[in-house]
This record gives structure tokens, C-alpha cells and sequence, in this order.
């Protein structure tokens, strides 16, 4: 992953969790650190089709389950807006940035 692409996706995701929308700047504040660059699929393509960003604790929490086996219905963490946001980068939007 070019750290363009990177940065591309967090600005994807308005630099927040992509699971539970913590900013960049409390995870910064919080953990001392930018955040994690987690893969939605654990055993997916290290590229910009399977990265989204995520906090240090949704991260560990997810650990190496599929996102949709731990982000859903039964997640307190689970927000329908945020879920689309994911699915479409995943799908789709990602390609726009794929350098
Ligand atoms: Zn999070």
C-alpha cells in the first residue's frame, strides 16, 4: 500500500474508525499513534481493496475475523452509515484510487 493510497483512504473515511467513527485526532491523543490500517478480509490482498482505517481497539477487538462476522446488528459499534461506507470502498470506490 503507497502511502498516497493511504492517505487517500482515510480521507475516504474522514479520518475516523471506519467500525466506530473515533478521529484520528482523539485516536492520536488517546493512543499516541494514527490509526491502524486493518484489513476487512484477514486473509485478503495487502492493498487498497481490502485496507480501511480503524482504531486501535476495533482493531484488536476484530483481530482476525472476516469485518462482517464482527461489525454487524450484534456490534454496539455497528452503525448502518458507517457499513455502507465500508461496502462501498470495498466494492467499488476504492478503484478511483488505486495508483
Ligand atoms: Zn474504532
Amino acid at each position: 500500500l503507497k502511502s498516497k493510497e493511504w492517505i487517500s483512504c482515510k480521507q475516504y473515511f474522514n479520518y475516523e474508525c471506519a467500525y466506530c467513527g473515533m478521529t484520528e485526532e482523539k485516536h492520536k491523543e488517546l493512543y499516541k499513534q494514527q490509526l491502524h490500517k486493518e484489513h476487512a478480509f484477514p486473509n485478503g490482498a495487502n492493498d487498497l481493496s481490502n485496507c480501511i482505517p480503524a482504531c486501535k481497539s476495533c482493531n484488536s477487538l476484530k483481530s482476525n475475523y472476516e469485518f462482517i462476522d464482527w461489525y454487524n446488528q450484534e456490534n454496539e459499534r455497528f452503525s448502518e452509515e458507517r457499513i455502507h461506507m465500508i461496502n462501498r470502498w470495498l466494492e467499488n470506490d476504492y478503484k478511483q484510487f488505486k495508483r
